[in-house]
Formats: C-alpha cells, structure tokens, sequence
C-alpha cells in the first residue's frame, strides 16, 4: 500500500472550524430547542450588491454568446489587472505582476509550492491557519509540539506588544507571512509599523507575503492598506487579496497577487518568473464569470458598492465592539476590521468558548486554535446578519451583566 505524505501526517489537530463545528453539533443535539448564533466564522452572509452582481450576470451572458465566448484566461483579463493596480497601488504595477486567481487562500497554497519545504517560515501568533498547516504540508515544518511546530518562527502578537511582533526575532532568510488588518486579532499596522516590518525583511533577506484580504475594512487614512505604500516593499513583499471579504465573493471566487518584477531569490533570479511558472502549471486561471464581476465591482458604481457593503459588516463590528468595551471586556480590532478580539486573562480559550455556547447559545472562535499565542483570547466575527448580531449582542451583555 502506498504509504502516507509524511507532512500531512505531521499536522497535529484538525482544522480548527471543523472542531468548532463538531462542538456546535453537540450541544445542539442536546439543546434542539437553542436558536444558535454564529459570530464564529469568517464567511460573508450579505448578498452581492446589484452592480457587481450584474457583472456576474454578464460575465455568464456573454459565455453563450459567439462575440462574447472566452476559454482559459491564464494570468486573467488584462483589464482586470489593470483596473486592481490603478485602484489597489496607485498603477505602480504592470500587468505582468498582477495574477488573478481563484482566492487569496488559494494563492497562498500556490506560494508555498513556489518557495517549497527548505524555506524557514515565520508566522505572526496567532495567525489564519493557512499559514502554518500549508507550510506543514509543503514539508517546511519539524515535529508539532504544544507550542507549535519546529522549524516555524512563531512571532507572539500580544496586547503586551500591540498586536505587532518583535521583529529583531525575525530569522535571517524567512518567508513571512504577515496579515494586516489581521485575523484573528483585527489589529491593523500603522505606517511606521510597516515601514519597521520592511525594513527588517530587508535586513534580514526574508520575503513578506502580505494578506490584505481585509484592505478594504481600513477607515483610517493614516493607514496604508497595501505593504506597497512602503518603499523598498517591491524588494521584499508579495501582496495577495481578494474580491471575498470586500464583494461578498467567498463562494464566487476571486483574488490576485502582485509580485514585483524587482522581487529575486538570494541567487538573483526572479521570484516572478517562477511564480508565473507555478500558475501556469497547477493552475488554470479564474473563473471569466468571476472576473466580470471583479471588472464591475472596481468601476466607479462598484467601488460605491463596495464601500456600502464592508460599511454593514463595519456596524456591526462597531456593536460587538461598543457591547464589549460597555462590560469592560478588553479587546482589540473591529474599528478597521471586521474581527473583534477578545481577553480573557488567565482562562482557556475553549472554556469560554464552551461558556458561550452554553449560556448564550453564541458560537465564537477560541484563539488557543489559531496559534499558542491566542491562548485566554476569542475572536468575534462581524460577519453575520444584523438581527443576528443584534440580538448575539444581547445575549452576551446578558451574561456579562450578571458577571
Ligand atoms: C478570508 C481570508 C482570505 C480570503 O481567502 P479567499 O480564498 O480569497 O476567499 C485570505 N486571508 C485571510 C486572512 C482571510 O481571512
């Protein structure tokens, strides 16, 4: 019999929402009466607003037509690459190093094939899973331990640093993964951060790979919501992002990531060239029908949607938040991301999360899931339908009122 990939056998738990989703079962089993609410999950629940949704439309209209009809579009529609550098970086790209793909997480799979298991992989703790179990599949992780896996750097993000990592432990040669504005903690990176964490990967001859998945929450303009707002970025960073937080496209599909031309290996050869390679490879290419809808959600109707769309996750994120800091729950995020993160010092994750679901029928995300750094914290997903979190929000002040 073929034996199993020795990687994968190395992961040490399940996938977290898996878990969450075993012990939400379980108590409703045993609770069917319970009207579960999940302010547990990163999905978007709002539907995808008239004009982008008529890109989409169109997208699939113009597939049944002879004039209209398009087969694989490898890196993607030229005019969609265009129109993500002009709205994302200012034009600063060209279309040649901006990929459109099927998702940032998608991407992130795709990168951990190009940099392949001798890269030495630091993360921000916590992180979004990906980062690590991706990097364990792809062979760059040792042996799982209770406080994560050799071989990984894990840079605690704590409210004792605020939620930005001590860079000077950032290893020479790593691949850094670093996510702005975060999640889980939904803290978000000031300039001079930014500017501290590219310098470092310069000194250090690390590359960033840098998750704006959530760029499009950023309501402070002092905020930069692209590592390319920093100069020298274009010597150390890969951006991925996505269509899935800001248009409601997790279950259409759409992302991109830019790579510099400027961006080489430790031997001089261009990291582009090989990602282009990796593309064209094991990947074939977004959806066209996705990309209509990518091209109508960046014209000037669009982007008005887009707004519309992450301000009403951005309000309930502002009720959590409000609810929280009203109980004297110290937390962090929902003022430019849609997360919240909560503390609870000096409890398990889990047993909140089990004290949530039991008294207030509220699905959360236990942190110590998310990286040992996560430990006695919670994240609270803004993502949901208003009456929802509403009446979530309820729930929870109830239970902190009686303490
Ligand atoms: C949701 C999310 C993504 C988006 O993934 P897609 O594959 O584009 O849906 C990427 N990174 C982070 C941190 C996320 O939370």
């Amino acid at each position: 019999m073929l034996t199993r990939n020795p990687c994968i056998a190395r992961l040490k738990s399940g996938y977290l929402f898996p878990e969450i989703a075993r012990r939400r079962r379980e108590f409703a089993a045993a609770h069917p009466d319970a009207k579960i609410i999940s302010l547990g999950v990163g999905n978007t629940t709002e539907p995808v607003l008239p004009h982008i949704n008529s890109g989409l439309v169109e997208g699939a209209r113009r597939l049944g037509t002879a004039e209209g009809y398009s087969g694989y579009a490898d890196e993607g529609f030229e005019e969609l690459r265009r129109r993500i550098s002009e709205v994302y970086y200012h034009g600063a790209f060209g279309v040649d190093e901006i990929f459109i793909s099927d998702g940032a997480k998608c991407d992130i799979g795709r990168l951990q094939v190009l940099f392949g298991g001798s890269a030495k992989v630091a993360v921000q703790d916590p992180s979004y899973p990906v980062y690590v179990d991706g990097s364990v599949f792809a062979g760059a992780a040792g042996a799982g331990t209770d406080t994560g896996y050799q071989g990984i750097t894990y840079l605690p993000c704590t409210a004792d640093n605020g939620y930005f990592p001590n860079l000077a432990r950032l290893p020479q040669n790593s691949l850094f993964y670093f996510c702005s504005p975060n999640n889980p903690t939904g803290a978000t990176a000031t300039r001079d951060q930014l500017e501290a964490l590219v310098k470092a990967a310069l000194r250090t001859g690390s590359i960033i790979v840098f998750d704006a998945a959530y760029s499009s929450y950023i309501r402070d303009s002092a905020i930069p919501t692209t590592i390319f707002a920093v100069d020298g970025a274009d010597e150390c960073a890969i951006e991925v992002n996505s269509f899935s937080k800001s248009a409601g496209f997790t279950g259409v599909r759409l992302g991109w990531t830019a790579v510099p031309k400027k961006l080489r290996f430790e031997g001089g050869e261009s990291v582009l060239a090989d990602w282009n390679r990796v593309c064209g490879t094991i990947f074939n290419g977004a959806s066209n029908i996705a990309q209509r809808g990518g091209l109508a959600a960046l014209d000037d109707e669009g982007r008005k949607e887009l707004r519309a769309l992450t301000d009403f996750y951005m309000e309930n994120a502002r009720l959590i938040r409000t609810a929280m800091q009203k109980h004297g729950v110290p937390c962090v995020g929902g003022d430019n991301s849609p997360y919240i993160w909560a503390r609870f010092p000096g409890e398990d994750s889990w047993d909140v999360f089990s004290r949530i679901l039991e008294k207030c029928h509220v699905v959360t995300t236990p942190g110590s899931g998310v990286g040992p750094a996560g430990r006695g914290c919670l994240r609270v997903s803004a993502f949901g339908h208003r009456a929802d979190i509403e009446e979530g929000v309820r729930r929870l002040a109830r239970l902190w009122d009686r303490g």
